[in-house]
């Protein structure tokens, strides 16, 4: 039995919560949990009259602040196995690497990479992920269950959306009809695969229909890299199935060139396809003109900012007051493991300070509020079973407790001042998903770490073997340089309005 069935009564914390009228509030008191949802919370819940609870199932919070758990709005599982390989990489030759090292995985290979992104991600305080689910070639039933199952084994909330595209990567970049090398290379896939992708996602939204850990969505790996048929084949897919749809989107200026070269504008074209609505979610858009973001507001599209992940790859600065300027709802995403930490204080606290570089005006930036929001709050790819992100009855029992000796805070905006601008982790003492503890006394849970080793050595294992496939991604290397600089061109003598990238 695991704790979800029983009740567990949790009391004396600090609880931050939404009033009625949405603002935020401290209150004192405590939460009554019932098959790891929260069916009683605030200034009623005490120990007293709580007979009927063993004491084993009771926890005085002794005043911790207890907030919502994060939420993570795009990552990749398969980066789990490639922690601490990335260093001095722009986007495109990262690509040539993790193409490389991603290809033909086995089924063990993907429990395993899940198993220890997840594990990051609860020592986080996430309960719940969009994994844009990457299995090269492409991906499969079996391998969607091998990451399925880590998560469950975990216990973690996930939405998987299996990445897909249909043009090799090299044919999608800039200057790419100069380069006979890359036109030797070039070869189209079959268009079978387009057919299985289309029976994958059917197949698992009808599986996972009415499942309260795992959805699906529908995962394009970038607009570029997708035939006409294929991105049509997901339009008409989105809306029979009711599901979300996300894809990176002017991750770099080379994806920026490679448009201004055929003269479209990539979100025009998804526009074109009926692909930008409420369920369409945008990761990155760093290369985005003031009217293309207008289209995404228009159409409630929202966009997932990466901080850390554009800044570890060189990427540029997003335009967060471009957004917020334009009305356009934004969340928070890691991205890969192996591409910056995924850790919500510092995408919290990069996200708020980035917004300052870009733009003189300070009543635009993001404040601290802004950014807290932003990590915990649900998109459109979570549905509602995964639960809101906050703290109220009726919802998964999702928290965090931060230990009341860390810091001494008395208003909501100075905890969310504290955890934006200073807080590293370490003032964590408890984590609990869907009514189970995740971390206790400051310490994961026992139960998880132990797979986790196994993991690893399996992790160190492929690391090793991987030596000959980075020799090979790396002979492409001179092409992606070529081609950046000749976008590196197209942008200084195109590029209208503040520069994304210094020094280009
Ligand atoms: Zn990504």
């Amino acid at each position: 039995m695991t704790d979800s069935q029983e009740t567990t009564i949790i009391y004396n914390a600090t609880l931050l919560l939404e009033d009625a009228y949405g603002e935020w509030e401290f209150q004192t008191g405590g939460i009554r949990i019932h098959q790891g949802k929260i069916v009683q919370l605030g200034r009623g819940v005490e120990l007293s009259g709580c007979g009927e609870v063993p004491e084993e199932r009771t926890w005085d919070a002794k005043g911790a602040y207890l907030t919502p758990a994060f939420t993570n709005a795009h990552a990749h599982s398969y980066t789990g196995l490639l922690k601490r390989t990335v260093d001095r990489r722009t986007l495109d030759l990262y690509m040539l690497e993790v193409i490389a090292l991603g290809t033909d995985r086995s089924l063990d290979l993907i429990y395993d990479a899940t198993l220890l992104h997840a594990s990051e991600l609860i020592s986080w305080g996430y309960a719940r992920t969009v994994d844009h689910f990457s299995q090269r070639p492409f991906p499969t039933r079996e391998g969607m269950e091998a990451a399925i199952q880590a998560y469950r084994d975990i216990g973690m909330k996930a939405v998987i959306a299996p990445m897909f595209s249909d043009i090799p990567y090299l044919e999608t970049l800039p200057n790419q009809m100069q380069m006979s090398s890359v036109r030797a290379t070039a070869s189209a896939r079959p268009a079978d695969e387009i057919r299985n992708y289309e029976r994958l996602l059917r197949e698992s939204s009808v599986r996972l229909q009415g499942s309260r850990d795992i959805q699906v969505a529908l995962g394009v790996d970038g607009p570029q890299r997708c035939t006409k048929d294929t991105l049509a084949m997901t339009a008409s897919l989105m809306r029979e199935l009711d599901i979300g749809w996300q894809t990176h989107l002017l991750e770099s200026h080379t994806q920026w060139s490679y448009g201004k070269e055929r003269d479209i504008s990539l979100p025009t074209m998804l526009d074109g396809y009926g692909l930008l609505g409420p369920k369409t979610s945008l990761v990155h858009a760093i290369w985005l003109a003031d009217e293309e973001c207008e289209r995404i507001a228009r159409n409630g599209s929202h966009i997932v900012h990466c901080p850390t992940s554009n800044m570890h790859l060189g990427s540029g600065i997003s335009p967060l007051q471009t957004y917020r300027r334009n009305g356009v709802q934004v969340f928070l995403g890691s991205d890969g493991d192996n591409c910056g930490t995924s850790s919500p204080y510092e995408l919290m606290r990069t996200a708020a300070r980035l917004s300052r570089l870009d733009g003189d005006n300070a009543s635009d930036w993001w404040g601290a509020q802004d950014a807290y929001e932003s990590q915990i709050s649900v998109s459109t790819l979570f549905p509602e079973v995964l639960g809101k992100g906050r703290l109220s009855v009726g919802e998964p029992a999702d928290w965090i407790a931060y230990r009341p000796e860390s810091f001494r805070v008395t208003t909501p905006e100075e905890l969310f001042k504290e955890l934006v601008y200073y807080e590293t982790g370490r003032s964590v003492e408890a984590v609990m998903i869907d009514g189970n503890w995740k971390i206790k006394d400051g310490v994961p849970l026992r139960a998880w770490r132990n797979k986790l080793e196994r993991a690893q050595k399996n992790m160190d294992v492929v690391l090793v073997e991987s030596a000959e496939k980075l020799k090979q991604a790396g002979a492409l290397f001179h092409i992606v340089q070529e081609s950046a600089e000749a976008s590196r061109g197209i942008v200084r003598e195109n590029w209208v309005g503040n520069p994304r990238k210094i020094g280009l």
